[in-house]
């Protein structure tokens, strides 16, 4: 029987070992629960007090602070072995262990850290990063919410959209301006508790993908917070905290894109195996054959480069334009291998029961979230200085 499951040759036999370990974990706990979970765009909550006492949610922030204290590489192959599951589950789990812990853990206070960052990585408590807004997308620094100081305290108001684990949320990261006129320069990060008086999930969004993951709005009407929910302690440098993690939520885009990837070549390489036309397999036929091919060297290309950037990132160089990188390469090689994943499968690649439809769907979405791709590229030209700054 065919197998396109894949072992990379040159793989530490410690992240080998805990690549088996995940996957384990994912096709005993995750699987048996994501076709419900797709179907009623439900979040299963338990998972996430499951993966924390793992020690996975955070798994490369300090121990000291309650994380799992591996590297960058191995939270990569982590990623992927949950995302080869499901990529919608994978994405509620990595908002919680990935960038709103790691805003915390880097600019929060030993209080802050007690309050939300710990409870977050012992899945105890869900969190929500909540900066995108109406018209304030992939410009973020055009948000509107603002965090207006009165006494001890500031109030915010504003509308954000598109917020993974809104609607299951005990807790937001919310990006407000304390000085709008200075633009991004007069922005900052609040940790805001879900039950504070006008702080509301108001919608939860039908999506086209990812459907295990819940995504809704928030709508933020005087909420008074203390002036302690701030995260740092000067007014302004909000923007320059998120810019500083971008460079990591980037670099997992190439492993979830290798997760859905292979999942879809696993499936694709098992039906043409079985699938009977013009009297043979389709899997005897050579276009057949050199498609898996190609499907099979792109992933590998994909899983090695992000292994590579991951390890850059683990020796504290400078990644800005190859985590931008690794996001565009992969999320766009992705769309190719899930293209000829649903047209191997003909008319079956367009039914919902074989699965693959699903994956082509998940996949979507990844040239367009933390930084479109377009953006992107541009920012690489920068950093790469590939054009004179004028
Ligand atoms: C399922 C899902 C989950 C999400 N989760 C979160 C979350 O948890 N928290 C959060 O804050 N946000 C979240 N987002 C928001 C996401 O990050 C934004 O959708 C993304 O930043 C793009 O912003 P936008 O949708 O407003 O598109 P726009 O900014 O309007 O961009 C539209 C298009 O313009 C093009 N474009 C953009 N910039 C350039 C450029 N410089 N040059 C040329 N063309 C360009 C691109 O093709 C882009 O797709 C989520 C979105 C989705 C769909």
């Amino acid at each position: 029987m065919a197998d396109a499951r894949y072992q990379p040759k040159d793989e530490a036999a410690e992240l080998t070992e805990f690549r088996a370990t995940v996957r384990r974990f994912a096709e005993a706990e995750i699987r048996p629960r994501a076709a419900q979970a797709e179907a009623t765009g439900q979040t299963p909550r338990e998972l996430f007090a499951q993966v924390g006492k793992l020690g996975w949610l955070g798994i490369n922030l300090d121990e000291s602070l309650g994380g799992g204290g591996a590297d960058k590489l191995t939270e990569m192959v982590f990623i992927e072995e949950l995302c080869r599951v499901n990529a919608g589950i994978a994405g509620a789990l990595m908002i919680q262990g990935g960038i709103t812990a790691e805003i915390i853990a880097h600019h929060g206070s030993t209080e802050q850290q007690e309050a939300f960052l710990r409870p977050a990585l012992r899945g105890e408590k869900i969190a929500c990063w909540a900066l995108t807004e109406a018209e304030a997308g992939s410009d973020a620094a055009a948000i509107r919410t603002t965090a207006r100081r009165e006494g001890d305290d500031y109030v915010l108001d504003g509308y954000k959209v598109f917020i993974t684990n809104a609607p299951i949320a005990d807790f937001a990261v919310v990006h407000a301006k304390t000085r709008p006129e200075a633009g991004r320069r007069g922005m900052n990060v609040f940790l805001v508790e879900m039950d504070r008086p006008g702080m509301e999930c108001v919608r939860t969004l039908k999506k086209c993908g990812n459907r295990s993951s819940q995504v809704g709005e928030l709508r933020l009407e005087n909420v008074r917070v203390p002036a302690s929910a701030m995260l740092g302690k000067e007014e302004g440098t909000g923007m320059n905290m998120m810019k500083s993690l971008m460079a990591s939520g980037r670099i997992t885009y190439g492993a979830r894109t290798t997760g859905v990837g292979q999942a879809a070549l696993e499936k694709t390489a098992a039906y043409v195996n079985e699938r009977r036309l013009f009297g043979e397999r389709l899997a005897n036929m050579q276009l057949t054959q050199t498609k898996l091919a190609r499907m099979a060297m792109h992933l590998d290309v994909m899983r090695s480069y992000t292994h590579r950037v991951a390890g850059l990132y683990d020796r504290n160089l400078d990644v800005r334009a190859e985590s931008s990188m690794v996001k565009v390469f992969c999320s766009e090689q992705l769309q190719t291998i899930l293209f000829d994943a649903v047209q191997l499968h003909g008319g079956y690649g367009y039914i919902e029961e074989y699965g693959i439809e699903q994956l082509w769907r998940d996949g979507r979405l990844y040239t367009i979230t933390e930084g479109a791709n377009e953006a992107l590229t541009l920012n690489m030209a920068r950093v790469l200085g590939l054009v004179d700054r004028a």
